[in-house]
């Protein structure tokens, strides 16, 4: 049985994403020819292909725009975690990642719920962006 986790895998253009995540900065792109703002990281910006793109640094707070909470059949690799849950969390920058929400039940999360960014270290390369509710 394989337990190995695996890993993201990187390109040139995410390699600024992913030290930002090891360094606490959660990391986006903006494109600066129409001002979008980008996540995932690209190559170039979606809205107008320019590829004139700069990265700033995301506030870490955003919404939960939907979620879906596992509690069984997953694969061996990600039983130790069951039960554990994965969102779209919309960011404040106008940005949806796909990430965990962690630091609650599960019951207890809901959509619009209000979260925060906070780093996960797999190993010493990748620190992976989850988010926990808000406190207060
Ligand atoms: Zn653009």
């Amino acid at each position: 049985m394989d337990t190995t986790r695996p890993m993201p895998l990187t390109q040139p253009w995410s390699k600024k994403f992913w030290e930002g995540c090891r360094e606490g900065c959660l990391l986006i792109q903006r494109c600066q020819d129409c001002q979008n703002n980008i996540f995932y990281p690209r190559k170039f910006c979606p809205e107008c292909w320019s590829g004139n793109l700069n990265w700033i640094e995301a506030g870490g707070r955003g919404r939960i725009h939907t979620f879906s909470t596992a509690y069984d059949m997953v694969e061996p690799r990600f039983w130790e975690d069951l039960p554990y849950t994965i969102a779209y969390v919309d960011l404040e920058e106008g940005v949806r990642m796909m990430t965990r929400i962690v630091d609650c039940r599960p019951e207890d999360i809901h959509m619009d719920m209000e979260v925060e960014v906070v780093f996960h270290k797999l190993n010493d390369e990748f620190h992976l962006p989850y988010f926990r509710p808000v406190k207060g």
